[in-house]
């Protein structure tokens, strides 16, 4: 197999792939599939990071994009659907497969995003209407979040659908957030072709989620995250203890417990472990406080989809009922309450959006409480460089929110172990298997150390060929 030149897709009736986001990058995820009948979009993410490059990135899709026929979507992290709008924007009038979870909880997030970004660009103008910088307009808008939804296509797991002439996609359990999968695309035509894209792939045993398939079906290519490829998450099912423990600690010392976490998937895991501890009671009832109108809708989305429940979630369910409405759970959705939490003088639990405290309202829990040493700050995702959260889990002495520079003084704790992203065990359970059986392996989704650890796994399962792509790359699939 040859490395293809870079921005330029063979036109010659071949099939090819084209890498943009999360090439040597973690967010952004975009991959296109050139087929004969025209291209087909692996994922359309929103890249998170610096704030100016990430919106110039968001703002340009490839060129194309613009011939793009439909987009075959993994699940609905923001970094894997986020762009989806935009698109929309820009005159993509395709169908978007999914899952059914998956299209139902895009629902609510493109249009949180959508919101995000009418926001974030109210924000800014009104801060550039002192200065003579031009205003920005939002990334995309409601409207454009609406008119995408009325694209998606919902498909059952393990069922072929057709999305192009000769051409099927099956989503397997990716065990990664509700509605997650990998994807196997079977071409038949110009030539047999079977490409396998992962996703992002989850773990087994963690909560509420089926574990993801095993063994994953047979392909000639395969791309695959790398998000955390070259280390070891502590243990999904001690996480419980931990997070109890730490609970505990603060309410001795009359603090708080603010938890930044996507609303989408970690919100209900912890959701659900607290609502498995108060009814073991392992934990007194304290109040936990859901800030995030996102979270709510999402937690709905949850609630309606238990055909995607595990075994222990599925008995939880059957036994104790809902498996997110506990008595001492309130949901915060206007911003009133979200600023009434503030002043509470209670220990608490809150568990606020967004994920890597880039925006949302975990700002604001943040800069009112890590300045207190009886608190404590649970960092419970994945953190991306250049991110405020990221420097959190550095525990910089000092961090600039909304413009200001507080200091860190309360107590912050990394829980790793509720990552729903494989580790280096779970990819080599998941992956090994399938490595001599490929023609080449893409990794990407990951930084450097990961891709290259990624790179290592499959070569020492018998790959013969393992790529770690650069945006804008191209490659035969033969
Ligand atoms: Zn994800």
């Amino acid at each position: 197999m040859s490395t293809g030149s870079g921005s330029h897709p063979p036109t010659d009736g071949g099939v090819t792939l084209e890498f943009h986001g999360a090439a040597q990058g973690v967010t952004g995820s975009m991959h296109i599939l050139h087929l004969p009948g025209g291209p087909v979009a692996l994922d359309c993410g929103m890249f998170q990071g610096r704030r100016e490059e990430a919106r110039q990135l968001n703002e340009s899709f490839p060129k194309s994009c613009h011939a793009l026929k439909s987009v075959l979507l993994s699940h609905a992290h923001i970094d894997h659907s986020g762009r989806i709008p935009g698109l929309v924007r820009k005159g993509f009038r395709g169908p978007i497969h999914a899952t059914d979870a998956t299209t139902d909880l895009c629902d609510v997030m493109l249009a949180d995003a959508a919101h995000i970004q009418e926001e974030d660009a109210r924000f800014w103008n009104e801060k550039r209407a002192r200065t003579p910088k031009e205003q920005i307009r939002p990334l995309y808008t409601l409207d454009d979040a609406r008119a995408a939804r009325r694209l998606f296509r919902s498909a059952d797991y393990n069922t072929p659908v057709e999305f192009a002439d000769g051409a099927t996609v099956t989503y397997y359990e990716a065990g990664h957030i509700l509605g997650s999968a990998c994807m196997l695309v079977q071409l038949t035509r110009p030539r047999p072709v079977r490409l396998l894209y992962t996703g992002d792939l989850g773990r087994f045993d963690i909560p509420i989620l089926r574990d993801p398939t095993c063994p994953l079906p047979a392909a000639d290519y395969l791309i695959t995250e790398s998000t955390y490829a070259g280390r070891r998450h502590d243990d999904p099912t001690d996480m419980r203890r931990r997070l109890v423990a730490i609970i505990k600690d603060a309410v001795a010392a009359g603090g708080k417990v603010i938890i930044p976490s996507f609303s989408v998937g970690r919100t209900q895991h912890l959701l659900y472990e607290l609502a498995n501890a108060f009814a073991d009671k392992s934990l007194e009832p304290l109040p936990i406080y859901v800030d995030s109108p996102l979270s709510v809708n999402a937690t709905d989305v949850f609630k309606h989809h238990p055909e995607c429940y595990d075994e222990q979630a599925s008995s939880f369910w059957r036994h104790e009922g809902d498996l997110f409405g506990h008595c001492c759970i309130r949901y915060i959705t206007s911003v009133d309450e979200s600023k009434s939490l503030n002043s509470l003088g209670e220990p608490c639990v809150i568990i606020a959006a967004s994920g890597m405290c880039e925006n949302g309202r975990i700002l604001h829990h943040l800069k009112n409480n890590i300045e207190d040493p009886r608190n404590a700050v649970v960092i419970v995702g994945y953190m991306a460089q250049h991110t405020l959260g990221r420097r959190i889990v550095e525990r910089r002495d000092e961090l600039t929110i909304f413009g200001r520079l507080y200091r860190l003084l309360c107590r912050v704790e990394i829980l790793n172990g509720f990552s729903a992203h494989a580790d280096s065990r779970d990819f080599t359970r998941l992956l090994a298997p399938l490595a001599s059986g490929l023609k080449a392996a893409f990794c990407v989704h990951g930084e450097n150390a990961q891709l290259e650890a990624m790179r290592q796994i499959l070569l020492s399962a018998g790959c013969p060929a393992v790529h770690i792509p650069a945006p804008g790359e191209v490659f035969p699939l033969e």
